[in-house]
């Protein structure tokens, strides 16, 4: 007798999505969840008076969330309030020089256009064949199955533009933005995005170039702090008949035979269900959860052979004044050249930071909520790594602290260590310890050309019956609106399978 006809493990974004999607079809659906809230990477919590988020800052393609709410039978604005951001960036130099990139493209032209006329010219070609690329070919297929070559081909039948665009699958970041641009000023501000596929522009794949485009057709951040996405998804799950149990570490996963047969807790407690879905890394669902014992030999080694993506320490403070920024995002850049070498000289060196590189997100810009009146609050992004050369990161953060600050002084020339009231620092151990994200991994697993697409775990497990993947570990890869998609096409899969 089964308790439930769905166990999803993990209250991740593409976790929830499916959730509520398989409740709307009559489906009693449980999630468990190992911390005391929802949201994952996309969550938020409140320290001292300040909410402050623990991952994701930003919001893009956020017709994502309109397509899950559409087929919810909902309207997102009901649930989540999204307040649109421009400018999208702000930028600093090494040498303190300040532009911004509004939202507008035509605005931004013009700030092209200052840094290097060429490239303004450039400009236009590039957000041309980015609209392309985002919202015809790429975007597409972000609710879309893509888990063997059959997928492949029946996708590029469907739209032949696939192959026009089959390239930017396998040249690079960099080789794809230098193919536009030839300011170095301008490559390098249209760079940061290689980052948030956690990889630097030489080994990122080139159709995230494009996402410094799409953040022009408008970049969104949810009033309440990025919870309020996954809060405003639950709620619908709920409202569907659909259970949330937090503080629920899932242990195992039951089988029987080759089967799915439900989960087992930390605490002892087996939950029967006819199907499990996880929202977890796929190297831990598979090798822990499921057990490598249970997986054959050739499986075993595949599912080992996946590299985790990069971790981010982040730096959360406390300011008793608005900083001296022009946008949510301010990015202090340097050129490709620096973001290759920070990876290879400083991430996998087991290096810290240097300070040279960094997102500052200034979330009180668009919520002032967020802080108490007339105070203001800091996230401080960068890559690092997991393991450090000289010592560990529970012995590290002050001293990783002390490097930022002095580099964000150094940078914008101000004393920010008078106004912070609070500061904490989320190290890759942190993160690890807080969502299970083996070595602080931000975006599941690497997003290289080896695992994307049908390289990439299946939201249909091939190894398992009746085991179902939704998240970071699978297509399309880390992001807000990605993981929202794999909740979207997952359920559709197990909406086909149960018939
Ligand atoms: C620092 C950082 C910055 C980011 N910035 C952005 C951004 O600006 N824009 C953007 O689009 N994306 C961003 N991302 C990426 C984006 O937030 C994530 O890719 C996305 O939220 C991941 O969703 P997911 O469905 O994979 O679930 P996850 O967020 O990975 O959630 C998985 C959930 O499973 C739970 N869990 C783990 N193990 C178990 C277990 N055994 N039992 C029960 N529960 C378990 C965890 O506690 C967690 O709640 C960022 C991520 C990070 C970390």
């Amino acid at each position: 007798m089964n308790d439930y006809d769905v166990v999803v493990i993990g209250a991740g974004l593409g976790g929830l999505s499916a959730a509520a999607l398989l409740a709307k079809d009559g489906y009693k659906v449980l999630v468990c969840e190992h911390t005391e809230r929802v949201g994952g990477c996309c969550s938020s919590f409140e320290h001292e008076g300040f909410t402050f988020d623990i991952g994701a800052s930003i919001v893009e393609m956020a017709w994502i969330i309109d397509e899950l709410f559409e087929r919810l039978g909902k309207r997102t604005s009901d649930y989540v309030e999204l307040l649109p951001i421009d400018p999208i960036y702000g930028f600093v130099t090494e040498t303190g020089e300040r532009f911004t990139y509004p939202v507008d493209r035509e605005a931004t032209r013009e700030v092209i256009a200052r840094l290097s006329p060429e490239d303004a010219r450039a400009w236009d070609r590039f957000s041309r064949v980015g609209a392309e690329a985002i919202n015809e070919v790429f975007g597409s297929v972000m609710c879309t199955p893509m888990s063997s070559m059959l997928d492949a081909l029946k996708i590029g039948m469907r739209n032949p533009k696939f192959l026009k665009y089959l390239r930017y699958l396998v040249q690079s970041f960099e080789s794809t933005l230098c193919g536009f641009f030839k300011d170095d000023k301008v490559r390098a501000s249209m760079s940061m995005q290689s980052y948030y596929i956690g990889l630097p522009p030489a080994l990122c794949p080139g159709y995230a170039a494009f996402l410094a485009y799409s953040e022009h057709e408008g970049i969104f951040y949810p009033r309440g702090g990025m919870i309020a996405i996954p809060e405003g998804i639950a709620r619908a799950f709920r409202e569907f008949g659909g259970e949330i149990r937090f503080d629920s570490t899932v242990k195992k996963v039951l089988l029987e035979g080759r089967r799915a047969v439900g989960v087992e807790l930390a605490d002892g407690t087996t939950i029967r269900s006819r199907m499990v879905l996880s929202n977890v890394n796929a190297k831990v669902l598979y090798l822990d959860l499921v057990g490598r014992e249970n997986l054959p030999g050739w499986a075993r080694r595949a599912v080992e052979s996946y590299e985790v993506s990069i971790p981010c320490p982040m730096i959360m403070l406390g300011l008793d004044e608005a900083p001296d920024l022009q946008a949510h995002h301010t990015i202090c850049y340097g050129t490709m050249k620096e973001m290759n070498d920070a990876y290879f000289e400083y991430f996998k060196k087991g290096r810290l930071p240097d300070g040279g590189m960094m997102i500052i997100c200034w979330p009180t810009h668009a919520d002032p909520s967020l802080a108490p009146e007339g105070k203001h609050a800091l996230n401080i992004v960068t890559l690092a790594p997991y393991e450090l050369a000289e010592g560990d990161w529970d012995s590290m953060k002050e001293r990783y602290l002390d490097i930022m600050l002095d580099a964000v002084e150094r940078r914008f020339r101000i004393d920010l260590r008078d106004h912070i009231i609070t500061a904490r620092v989320s190290s890759p151990k942190d993160f690890e310890r807080a969502l299970l994200h083996p070595r602080g991994a931000v975006y599941g697993l690497n997003n290289d050309l080896f695992s994307t697409a049908m390289f990439r775990p299946s939201l249909r497990s091939r190894l398992i019956e009746g085991l179902y993947l939704a998240g970071a570990s699978t297509h399309f890869g880390g992001g807000v609106p990605t993981t929202i998609g794999s909740g979207v096409a997952v359920s559709g899969i197990i909406g086909r399978d149960a018939g």
